[in-house]
């Protein structure tokens, strides 16, 4: 998709704010537009100026036409070129002692190491790239690159350290009176409290976040940050169930995606207007929206979003008895799935399968999908640890780094004072920067929205089966590393099928909000809840002891007592039965004690129900 408006915008805006525009910063201006208007048109005129600068053996223009070039890359989204380019223009940056330049490609390369999940080396670049900028006292370069390690180290789970960073920004920004970047980094901050399995106080910081980000005159630059930010305000109050905002904002997402002509914004605005409309239960509504987000998707290819889509649809053609389309829209779920060589995708497309299937009434097929999704989380298990060994060798080798890096930074930091009065003149130069790491932001933003969807189960908001799984396996590994205790629970609730019979799928599902909602409520913020079958959830409890397992239970058998669900009357009282099991035997992996829970939850049903075991 072609962003020209973006990197136009994000060059310009900050640099009226500071007028007075010298001839250079004009000429430079000039090009960025070239870039912004036409890319490849950008990208041969670089060319020229390049050969150009050879023949006149002019390196300083030389140097000019690389940027130019570097930035027509970026902004075509070549990602491979662009740092090939930057690669090979490192040493005449260095050769010329352009702090900035040098600082511009350093971030390419990182970028691009980043974009390989390659977080060890990416960090270290950055970390060069700030060394670079500090020492030439190049500030907003400098929290340029702030920004871009922030986000490498929310997409590692950091996000206590991707905090840190981004209120430094902030502040920076603002103190320089960049106030469009003030904005944008508080939508970050945003970003980094939202997240799959963010806890309710969280999602309404996310949300106070979003809102200044919005607010007040943010019409006028950056508008598509702003219709990013309004598509989270509205995801964030969909997970807050506040679905009056929730549509507030996703309209207003659709309206300015709309007026920027960007057809993915829109499909994404309609494809939350769905879920949305789905969980009010407006199935009809649901899938004017969901056709509208499916058609955009569709043209464009991008299809991890058309899984998404197409789930939504079946589940919606489901309860709507429109059997013959739910199926089709399941068909190509699957068809999807195929394809895929994501054992994610896979797993999820069986677990919608066993859904809509039992919603169909075709219990035969739910249970048979039932069976193979066993099958493709022991695949995704198995993917996932290996993922996570290399994971906690990165993270482990970064503190190394982190260390060695806060050490070079204090010695920088005594001759900081002295180049306060640089910074001003210099400031201007900084703008390119600001460009680069915006716009490579927000691609990444992107690809974690799309990756957070796939995370997080519909109807609860809860962590789905997946993700708890994969939230339970790092905290096995973290669990071994530090010798720390783990307790692993599994929740079935009692007789639920009765409850689905004598009142309706729609009671049923919403008696597994209300239970899904009571509980959390009850959790430590280090617990986490994700719902990992029908009408079976699995508790991963970081640090607990398999004592504290009955008073677990007792509390939250307790608060069912506040259940109240309309069209199921009060009287009822829900009861669930649980089985819990803690790593105690060294070497025992974590399926032998998810085994284990599930074989106490077993003698707790057969012991009678309405009480818990521990295995
Ligand atoms: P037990 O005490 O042995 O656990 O009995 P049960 O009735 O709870 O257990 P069973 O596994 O026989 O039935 C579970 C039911 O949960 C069957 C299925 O239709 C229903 N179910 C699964 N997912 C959903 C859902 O998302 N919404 C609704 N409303 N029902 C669901
Ligand atoms: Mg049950
Ligand atoms: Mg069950």
């Amino acid at each position: 998709m072609r962003r020209a408006w973006l990197i136009l915008g994000l060059l310009l805006a900050p640099a009226m704010a500071w007028g007075n525009l010298t001839a250079e910063d004009r000429e430079t201006q000039a090009l960025e537009a070239k870039v912004a208007d036409d890319p490849r048109a950008a990208l041969k005129e670089a060319a020229d100026w390049h050969e150009r600068a050879i023949r006149a053996a002019d390196r300083a223009a030389q140097l000019k036409a690389l940027r130019l070039r570097i930035m027509a890359l970026s902004q075509l989204e070549d990602t491979h070129a662009m740092s090939t380019a930057a690669d090979a223009a490192l040493p005449l940056a260095r050769e010329l002692k352009s702090a900035q330049a040098e600082c511009e490609f350093l971030t390419v390369k990182g970028y691009k190491l980043s974009s390989e999940g390659k977080f060890v080396e990416s960090q270290r670049v950055y970390d060069q790239a700030l060394a670079v900028a500090e020492a030439a006292g190049l500030k907003r370069a400098a929290h340029g690159v702030l920004l871009a390690k922030a986000f490498d180290l929310s997409l590692m789970g950091r996000d206590a350290d991707a905090l840190e960073l981004l209120s430094k920004a902030h502040q920076a920004f603002t103190d320089l009176g960049d106030a469009v970047n003030a904005r944008l980094t508080l939508a970050a901050i945003g970003n980094a409290y939202f997240h799959e399995r963010s806890s309710v106080e969280d999602l309404r910081k996310a949300a106070s976040y979003y809102e200044r980000a919005v607010s007040p005159d943010a019409e006028r630059t950056r508008r598509h940050e702003l219709a990013t930010s309004y598509a989270n305000l509205g995801a964030v109050h969909q997970r807050l169930k506040d679905f009056p905002k929730s549509r507030k904002y996703l309209d207003r997402a659709e309206a300015l995606y709309r007026a920027l002509g960007d057809p993915i914004g829109q499909a994404f605005a309609h494809y939350r207007l769905g879920l949305v409309a789905n969980e009010e239960k407006k199935w009809l509504e649901a899938l004017v929206e969901l056709d509208k987000a499916l058609a955009a998707f569709a043209a464009s290819g991008e299809s991890t979003m058309q899984f998404n889509v197409q789930r939504a649809r079946a589940a919606a053609l489901a309860e709507l008895d429109r059997k013959r389309e739910s199926l089709d829209a399941l068909h190509a779920v699957e068809t999807i799935a195929e394809k895929s060589d994501s054992a994610w995708i896979k797993a999820n497309a069986l677990s919608s399968a066993a859904e809509t299937y039992a919603r169909l009434g075709e219990y035969d097929r739910a249970y048979k999908a039932q069976r193979a999704l066993r099958d493709a989380d022991q695949a995704l298990a198995r993917e996932s640890r290996e993922k996570d060994e290399k994971e906690i060798k990165a993270r482990f080798d970064i503190k190394q780094k982190e260390s060695e890096n806060a050490l070079l930074r204090a010695r920088q930091q005594e001759s900081d004072a002295r180049r306060l009065v640089l910074v001003l003149t210099i400031a201007l130069l900084l703008v390119l920067l600001g460009g680069l790491s915006w716009y490579i932001w927000r691609q990444r933003q992107q690809n974690r929205r799309f990756a957070d969807l796939a995370l997080r189960d519909d109807l609860t908001g809860l962590p789905n089966r997946r993700s708890i799984i994969e939230f339970a396996r790092g905290q096995y590994h973290q669990a071994l590393t530090h010798q720390q205790k783990l307790v692993i629970a599994l929740i079935d609730i009692d007789h639920f099928k009765p409850i689905n019979d004598e009142h309706g799928h729609a009671v049923g599902d919403k008696v597994l909000t209300a239970f899904a909602t009571l509980c959390q409520q009850q959790l430590r913020s280090n617990d986490r809840l994700g719902r990992y079958g029908g009408e079976e959830f699995m508790l991963v409890m970081p640090g607990s002891d398999i004592a504290q397992a009955p008073q677990v239970f007792t509390r939250l058998r307790l608060a069912m007592r506040q259940l109240d669900v309309e069209g199921w009357s009060a009287s009822h009282q829900l009861t669930f039965s649980m089985g819990a099991a803690d790593l105690n035997t060294p070497g025992e992996d974590l399926d032998a004690i998810i085994k284990r829970a599930d074989e106490a939850l077993y003698r707790a049903k057969q012991g009678g129900r309405d009480r818990h075991e521990t295995g």
